[in-house]
């Protein structure tokens, strides 16, 4: 039987893999040594109890006690911390699926390519924080690293069986999110609550927001340079509403293969848990005579700074992505809080990225993850304070 393990199964995709899992046989046809969630503890332990999971973990130390009373009888271990969802990582699985939010979804992703086997890779900050040693150590262990974001899936399906040297241009697309027509005025008075009503997309609040100000697309810009290893200036992005085309693959004879599908992230997650087979999902199945029309444009670049800023941090190289990310997450924190506006987001990072310029170490190549969640915690400190200094000038 196949081992799974889930960092992350209370999220959107976790719960989506869960689902998949269940529709293929459940706890008959996997062995699923571990899952880890937060707060959600009764929906982790009912997952847990479902697929008769080895351990189950949460992310918080004061959770505990509730996430043992809830597996009580049922054999299930539980833990608790950082820690513990680090140590998960090292169990024995053939097929993790890293499905974490944010920064802290790099370590067990890192930890589990110890085992050899394959990384269902939704965390997409793990690529742009530390992709070269993610994918350095993955080589080294053997492990296969498979695409989870929808775009990256797109392009690693369209890419199968060809060669990456024919490869001209990759094209991930946006749906440009639900403020795609708001004027710059507009955005300002923008509430978190819009951002994360997604005109396509069902996913966890925080991707929501990204997706709103296309800091998700920036993120998916540097994750397609480290994941394929193509060139900055090879990768475009494009904005189109009806989130059909997911990604373009443009080859040098001037071909160009596109993915279509339903937006369903279980199609993404189907593909990595069965590939290199396909088997069937239960998304929505195409009728492009009743969608009747895709259209596309190109991002506005005054309205959303995030791709200028990602294809600054791409050309700066480095430690660039982790401090990026960083910056762009306690941005995110205190929009969500209420403490600064939409476009304040983009400003917080921009400025965090320009004081970080000016010291070196900034392009140095990341050495180890230690390196890298140094320049994590460094870059969030910076970004605290251009957040107090962007609500010093807005309150005078
Ligand atoms: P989510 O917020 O719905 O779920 C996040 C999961 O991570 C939950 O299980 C939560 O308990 C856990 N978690 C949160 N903070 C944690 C921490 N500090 N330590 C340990 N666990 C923590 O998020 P999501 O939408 O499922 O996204 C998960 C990842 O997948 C993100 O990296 C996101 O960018 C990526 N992704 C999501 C989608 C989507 O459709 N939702 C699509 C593509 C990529
Ligand atoms: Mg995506």
């Amino acid at each position: 039987m196949r081992r799974i393990a889930i960092f992350g199964s209370t999220g959107s995709i976790g719960q989506n893999t869960v689902d998949l899992l269940t529709r293929q046989g459940g706890a008959g046809a996997y062995a699923v040594s571990v899952l880890t969630g937060g707060r959600n503890v009764a929906l982790l332990a009912a997952q847990a109890r479902a697929l008769r999971a080895g351990l189950a973990v949460t992310a918080h130390p004061e959770c505990y006690a509730e996430l043992k009373a809830a597996l009580s009888g049922s054999g299930i271990e539980a833990t608790a911390g950082p820690q513990a969802i680090a140590e998960a990582a090292d169990r024995p699985a053939d097929w993790v699926m890293s499905a974490i939010v944010g920064a802290a979804g790099l370590v067990p992703g890192f930890r589990a390519l110890a085992q050899g086997q394959t990384l269902a890779l939704a965390n997409k900050e793990s690529l742009v924080t530390a992709g070269p040693l993610l994918m350095a150590e993955a080589r080294r262990h053997g492990a296969t690293i498979l695409p989870v974001d929808s775009e990256h899936s797109a392009v690693f399906q369209a890419l199968t069986g060809e060669d990456i040297a024919a490869v001209e241009r990759i094209i991930i697309t946006a749906s440009g999110g639900p403020f795609r027509c708001w004027s710059v005025e507009q955005l300002a008075q923008a509430t978190p609550d819009q951002a994360v009503a997604h005109p396509n997309w069902s996913m966890g609040r925080r991707i929501s927001v990204d997706s709103a100000s296309l800091f998700n697309k920036a993120l998916e810009l540097i994750e397609t340079h480290e994941f394929f290893g193509v060139a900055p200036d090879r990768i475009e992005v494009l904005v189109h509403p009806q989130s059909i085309v997911h990604a373009l693959v443009g080859f040098n004879d001037g071909a160009v293969m596109a993915h279509l599908g339903a937006p369903d992230m279980r199609h993404a997650i189907g593909y990595a848990l069965n590939w290199p087979r396909r088997r069937e999902t239960p998304v929505a199945r195409l009728d492009l005579a009743a969608i009747g029309s895709l259209t596309f444009e190109a991002p506005d670049p005054v309205r959303f700074p995030a791709l200028r800023l990602a294809r600054e941090v791409m050309k700066a190289g480095g430690l660039a992505g982790a401090a990026f990310n960083a910056a762009k997450e306690v941005a995110l924190d205190h929009f969500l809080a209420g403490a600064i506006r939409f476009p304040g987001m983009a400003s917080v990072v921009e400025d965090t990225l320009a004081r970080l310029s000016g010291e070196s170490g900034l392009t140095n190549a990341p050495v180890d993850l230690d390196a890298v969640l140094g320049m994590d915690q460094h870059a969030r400190a910076l970004a605290r304070e251009a957040v107090n200094r962007l609500r010093t000038r807005d309150r005078g």
